[in-house]
């Protein structure tokens, strides 16, 4: 009885509504493409902090930083390649998608292209960590 009154009234302040957002971030969260922004949702901490935590993590080795390439087109915006490295990014790169429909533009330079990084959950760090606790 007092724990059904203690969850309620946890659930009826701020923290529920803290755990409730968490649990909102975690099922947003795509485990091979996410953004500092869901690291800092998910901590509730500032973007500066989320950034440093998400490059501390990727050299640790438990994230993976990819970068997007998305089309500048405003009515398209989808992401036309990811890579590792913004020097992976080619020098013009084109949009199948705006080809297809007939867009006068689809043939983009680097310098027109959005380049967005983002974060996978590094599977190599996953699996030795999986390996390490069969040998135990
Ligand atoms: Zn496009």
């Amino acid at each position: 009885m007092l724990l059904a009154k203690f969850l309620q009234t946890i659930d009826n302040t701020f923290i529920g509504r803290i755990i409730d957002d968490k649990v909102n971030v975690l099922k947003s969260i795509n485990p091979d493409r996410f953004y500092v922004e869901n690291v800092r949702r998910f901590y509730n901490l500032p973007s500066s902090v989320a950034k440093v935590f998400c490059e501390m993590a990727v050299r640790e080795g438990y994230f993976k930083k990819r970068f997007a390439v998305k089309c500048p087109n405003q009515e398209c915006g989808r992401i036309i390649v990811s890579v590792d490295s913004p020097a992976d990014v080619p020098d013009y790169i084109e949009c199948d998608i705006c080809e297809a429909l007939e867009r006068d533009e689809y043939c983009f330079s680097y310098d027109e292209v959005e380049i967005e990084p983002y974060y996978q959950i590094s599977r190599e760090r996953a699996s030795s960590r999986k390996e390490a606790s069969y040998v135990r």
